[in-house]
């Protein structure tokens, strides 16, 4: 068990917006977290990662409370997480941007740049993970000219060089056009294997998405866990798919053997990674 929530509690006033949520991750696992609007998605996620303390009710990462702990002693311990939104720096190049999370990693936050370019282990860890995502023939492309695959996949990517454990994503494929969101899935979840990472939890809407990832689904309503379940158990389940899922299209394939963007989605595009086949963190 690497993450646990236990009975978690989270008013806001007199408003319930969870009401007693239970859940644990384990090694290994790509865990999908779904509901409509309003059913507590972000405020589930805000307390996994210490951002919000619950009302009532623990979670501990590791075995250790993180309720309340912040995001920087959270990262500290090993748990990254992005956001729906991106969040990158637009006049910072690809390789800028990496080697600020990996500066921030290795502990030297006050000397942030002065220190950048002579730091050959800096670079390599940045450049190393650029790779990883796709990105390393963009090194050295501002941000802002990225195109929106891209842009979501070196929002992931800055967290994934915080090197932690575990990885919370908040809708990775927002924004990302539908030929190019499953590559985005293939590259990050090729990359988290070979980082070596424990255990990935998503937010995501797009049922395709998570059908075709997710080892297990965790589907909230109205502040509680309506289902927790592996993808063909919720598939099952006519509640869950009438209250949350929805009836979905065909089912998609995951594997890609060479996950590239589109030409609108990257520009020119180069061979990638193997993913590994699988849409799993560890296969
Ligand atoms: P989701 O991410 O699934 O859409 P949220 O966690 O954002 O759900 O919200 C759950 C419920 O809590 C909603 O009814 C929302 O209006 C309410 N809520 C969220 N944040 C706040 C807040 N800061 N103050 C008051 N109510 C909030």
């Amino acid at each position: 068990m690497i993450l646990e929530a236990l009975d978690i509690r989270k008013l806001y006033g007199a408003y319930v917006a969870l009401d007693g949520v239970s859940l644990s991750i384990r090694e290994g696992e790509f865990v999908s977290i779904i509901g409509p609007n309003g059913a507590g998605k972000s405020t589930l996620i805000n307390v996994l990662t210490g951002v919000l303390q619950p009302s009532g009710g623990s979670v501990r990462f590791k075995g250790k409370d993180i309720g309340g702990i912040g995001t920087v002693a959270l990262t500290r311990l090993g748990m990254a997480r992005s956001f729906q939104l991106v969040q990158i720096f637009p006049e910072l190049t690809v390789l800028e941007t990496l080697q600020a999370a990996a500066v921030s990693r290795l502990g030297r936050g006050a000397r942030l740049f002065a220190s950048l370019a002579g730091d050959r282990r800096v670079h390599a860890d940045a450049l190393e993970v650029a790779s990883l995502f796709n990105l390393a023939d963009k090194a050295h492309v501002l941000a802002r000219a990225l195109p929106q695959g891209d842009k979501k996949l070196l929002d992931v990517a800055s967290a994934f060089a915080l090197r932690p454990e575990i990885i919370l994503l908040d809708e990775p494929t927002s924004g990302v056009s539908t030929t190019d969101k499953h590559v985005v899935m293939e590259i990050l979840v090729g990359a988290a294997k070979r980082m070596g990472l424990r255990a990935i939890i998503q937010v995501e809407h797009d049922m395709d998405i998570v059908f075709g990832y997710s080892d297990r689904i965790i589907a909230l309503h109205q502040g509680r866990v309506l289902a927790d379940a592996t993808p063909a158990q919720i598939q099952a389940d006519a509640k869950v798919v009438d209250m949350v899922v929805g009836r979905r299209r065909a089912p998609h394939s995951s594997s890609a053997p060479h996950p590239t963007l589109s030409p609108e989605g990257r520009g020119n595009s180069e061979p990638s990674p193997p993913s590994g086949g699988e849409g799993r963190v560890r296969g």
